[in-house]
């Protein structure tokens, strides 16, 4: 065979995924289980580079020279066993098979078990950046074997999105890693973009304002710290007006947020691994929230609200206010997300390098902003940094806000404006830098109920109290 690299999978993803090898100069081998995708993708772009279409598998894998490397872009789970379990017998000792669809990490770790009892190399790679990303440059997270990425890793990072000159792309640790870090990408995703959405409720209900007006506010603010694509694809979409109606877009879009499972897995993992990610869960709450149509339905105009119209003298501080509560909690939800990848890597042996996952993220994917960078120079600074938050840069960037972030979610419990996202970062902020929190009575009552012991500020060791008798404490 003659083919640099394979694809297998031509949907939206895995035909622009082939498109940008192609373009990047590789020999570009395609297949798809119905081939008439495979057809259309050489039909209208077999301009672009060369391609090497096959029908059949056996043929695809043919065709690719060796070490083969074979890129699986299909529908995530049985689809992906599938289309492994029709390669393994074509393919070769030393061949590097990569899943670069949204696998759940636990099944990239069985998969590559499986492989390697076959003598492959098995790559679960997250890409993300969606179809435009495939196509330009994505942002791409490859685990598996170290062996395998010195020769995979150079076509990776050559068609993956650049930013200064540097690929975003990077090893980022064995067999779950890839698929986990992207996880937990999409999770941070869920909360910038949950928080993001409460920065417009809160414009939206404080000032009264139109949705062109706050479009032009995301604006404004995509030429500060909080530069993303997210924020500049929020100006985008409020400044739409709907052909329709001639309404606002977004005014005619229906309240209910969907969700297909990323960010419910990250937030399951964290359960897992004892890591409050409270920003991820808050996002992935407030979608199920805004999709519970019965209980909403009860409860519209019957729960007591108690408001006061708000009231703000100042339209510009409060604008500023809320800028500066939006990226408070942004840095939360990062810190939250960075401690579940350091937990991960910890209880899997993954060393992760959390810096190189900032740097990758700066171009390509979803959550790509400027702050990214003061997030990797964090952890140049101390790789082992226990929380981000209390990184220098960040102790005062987010210090400059608290006073504002406090108004503004005061503001809005008053007023009855839900800030799930806002208010639980705040409530994390004041719970990890309190020199004492209330779980002393935690650790009693348990004490108490179940004789689960505790341990005391003054003795080391743990006790027990006998709560039902004479109420003497022993050491255990
Ligand atoms: P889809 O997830 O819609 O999957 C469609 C592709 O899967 C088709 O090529 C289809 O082949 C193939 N397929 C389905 N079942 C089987 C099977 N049993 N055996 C063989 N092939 C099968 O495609 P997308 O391009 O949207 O996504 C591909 C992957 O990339 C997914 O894992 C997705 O989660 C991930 N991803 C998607 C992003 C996006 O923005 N869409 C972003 C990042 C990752 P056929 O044509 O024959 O039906």
């Amino acid at each position: 065979g003659t083919a640099q690299i394979g694809v297998t999978g031509l949907a939206v993803m895995g035909r622009n995924l082939a498109r940008n090898f192609a373009r990047h100069g590789y020999t570009v081998a395609v297949h798809n289980r119905s081939n008439s995708k495979t057809q259309s993708l050489v039909a209208d772009h077999g301009h672009e580079g060369t391609f090497v279409a096959s029908e059949s598998m056996a043929d695809f894998v043919a065709s690719l020279e060796r070490p083969r490397k074979v890129v699986i872009m299909v529908k995530a789970g049985g689809p992906t066993d599938a289309v492994i379990q029709e390669l393994i017998p074509l393919l070769e000792q030393g061949d590097i098979v990569i899943d670069a669809g949204n696998a759940h990490f636990p099944d990239t770790i069985r998969r590559e078990n499986e492989l390697k009892a076959h003598g492959l190399h098995f790559v679960g790679s997250g890409v993300s950046g969606g179809e435009e990303g495939a196509l330009n440059g994505p942002s791409i997270m490859p685990g598996g074997s170290r062996e395998s990425y010195t020769t995979l890793g150079p076509i990776l990072e050559d068609i993956s999105a650049k930013v200064d000159g540097v690929p975003c792309c990077t090893y980022i640790g064995p067999d779950g890693a890839g698929h986990f870090v992207k996880m937990v990408h999409n999770g941070i995703e869920y909360a910038d973009m949950q928080l993001i959405a409460e920065a417009y409720d809160l414009l939206k209900q404080g000032l009264g304002a139109s949705a062109a007006e706050i479009g032009q506010i995301f604006a404004d603010w995509n030429t500060g710290d909080l530069e993303s694509f997210l924020i500049e694809i929020t100006a985008d979409v409020l400044a739409h007006v709907d052909a329709a109606t001639g309404q606002a877009f977004v005014d005619v879009i229906e309240d209910r947020a969907e969700q297909k499972g990323t960010g419910r897995w990250t937030v399951q993992n964290a359960l897992d691994l004892g890591v409050p990610i409270t920003g991820i869960a808050e996002a992935t709450f407030a979608r199920a929230l805004s999709g519970s149509v019965p209980q909403r339905t009860a409860a519209v105009g019957v729960l007591p609200a108690h408001t006061a119209d708000w009231d703000v003298k100042d339209r510009d501080a409060f604008i500023e206010d809320v800028r500066l509560a939006l990226y408070a909690s942004k840095v939360v939800a990062y810190s939250q997300g960075f401690d579940q990848i350091a937990a991960a890597s910890a209880e899997f042996g993954w060393d992760i390098d959390r810096g190189a996952m900032a740097r990758i993220w700066r171009g390509g994917c979803i959550i790509r902003a400027r702050f990214l960078n003061r997030i990797t120079e964090a952890y140049e600074r101390n790789p082992q940094l226990p929380l981000l938050l209390a990184d220098e840069y960040f102790t005062g960037a987010v210090g400059n806000g608290v006073a504002a972030w406090r108004r503004i979610v005061a503001g809005a419990a008053q007023n009855g404006v839900p800030v799930p996202a806002f208010s639980s970062s705040l409530a994390y902020y004041d719970g990890v830098r309190a020199e004492r929190l209330p779980a002393n009575l935690i650790q009693a009552q348990r004490d108490f109920f179940g004789a689960h012991t505790y341990r005391r500020v003054d003795r080391a060791g743990t006790f027990h109290t006998e709560w039902t008798g004479d109420r003497t404490e022993t050491a255990q």
